[in-house]
């Protein structure tokens, strides 16, 4: 039940603390629109559950992500977002102001919304991963690497993300299993060689896992070699950290009552803007929902870069200072 004194009008909403809501923040604040942002859980968002980033222009010797996030922050900060930290538990966006309720109890009415929630990491669904999560298994190798030092883990996933898990643990570790479902890798070709040039990384192509065994925690992982074919073939090994890199969902469940997602669950925009649609489609045809923009992960699928999401979000604020001052 949403107390009525705690309603806070604001003309502009930000969700999410990524490259994306924080470079909202910084653009809606520079146009005097006084933005809230909400900050979530992750403060900073999925960059920094990386270890350095080396690809943000400007940082020509790389750059520590939760420094490049703070910075950010501090850049929104100095012209005037105020920043809230907390879930946010409901909206309704078929009104408007549209609005956006805060752990259940804070309420704000914005005249436009900014979503950049982002994206989470995907589980494989075994049981056993549920059996061992904070036991042995984790999605983020930059948090717990460091409790698996001169252990021997395993990195399941092929793309940029897994081989940038594996190098970082091969750092910290005795050995590094990647367990790679394809018989090749997916990553850039650079970050393929780094992986495949380090001595401790083992790749163990078109490999699954069935599931993990272990006494209280992760102690090893059953695999399958190329399942259904002639030359199918079980193999063990012993781990002591499983660690998911396959991949993310976008953060969107909340907004599906209302906003148009794809069937992966990111949101739709209007071509070359951040502007939402609506989930109803009259006519066959999509109806803008007025106000409300999404930057960042959780409306792309396709380049899931922090340069990307950092440009999209100078785009949404630019958009809601447009909206805003046609009100
Ligand atoms: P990707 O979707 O690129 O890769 C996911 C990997 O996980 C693939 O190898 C995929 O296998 C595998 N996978 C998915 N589901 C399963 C499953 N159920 N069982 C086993 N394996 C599975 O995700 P990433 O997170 O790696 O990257 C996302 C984006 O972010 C990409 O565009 C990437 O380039 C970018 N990125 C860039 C970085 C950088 O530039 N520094 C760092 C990290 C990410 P399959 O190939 O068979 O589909």
């Amino acid at each position: 039940m949403v107390n009525e004194q705690m309603v806070n009008k604001v003309k502009c909403l930000i969700i999410g603390s990524g490259p994306a809501g924080y470079t909202a923040a910084i653009y809606a604040s520079r146009a005097n629109l006084a933005p809230v942002l909400i900050e979530g859980p992750q403060l900073g968002g999925q960059l920094t559950t990386t270890t350095e980033v080396e690809n943000f222009p400007g940082y020509p010797d790389g750059i520590d992500p939760f420094t490049m996030m703070d910075d950010m922050r501090r850049q929104a900060e100095r012209f005037g977002t105020t920043f809230v930290s907390g879930i946010v538990t409901k909206v309704d966006f078929s009104v408007s102001p549209k609005k956006v309720i805060v752990e259940d109890e804070i309420e704000y009415e914005a005249d436009a919304v900014i979503i950049a929630t982002g994206a989470s990491a995907k589980y494989l669904g075994i049981e056993s991963e549920r059996t061992y999560r904070g036991r042995g298994v984790s999605a983020c190798a930059t948090c717990d690497g460091f409790f698996y030092r001169k252990k021997t883990v395993a990195v399941v996933g092929g793309g940029d993300t897994a081989c940038e898990e594996a190098n970082y643990l091969a750092g910290l570790c005795e050995k590094v299993y990647m367990i790679v479902r394809k018989p090749y890798l997916r990553a850039s070709e650079i970050m393929q060689q780094r992986v495949l040039n380090n001595p401790k990384i083992e790749v163990l192509f078109e490999h699954n896992t069935l599931q993990l065994t272990g006494e209280n925690k992760v102690q090893g992982a059953d695999l399958i070699f190329r399942k259904g074919e002639p030359d199918e073939a079980f193999k063990h090994i012993d781990i002591d950290g499983f660690f998911l890199a396959i991949g993310h969902h976008p953060n969107t469940d909340l907004f599906k009552d209302y906003i148009a997602r794809d069937a992966e669950g990111y949101i739709i925009t209007k071509d070359n803007t951040t502007q939402c649609y609506k989930c109803q489609m009259s006519n066959d045809k999509y109806q803008k929902i007025p106000g409300v923009f999404a930057a960042g992960d959780c409306a792309d699928p396709h380049y899931r870069q922090a340069i990307v999401a950092a440009g999209s979000g100078a785009k949404a604020a630019i958009e809601a200072d447009k909206y805003i001052k046609s009100l």
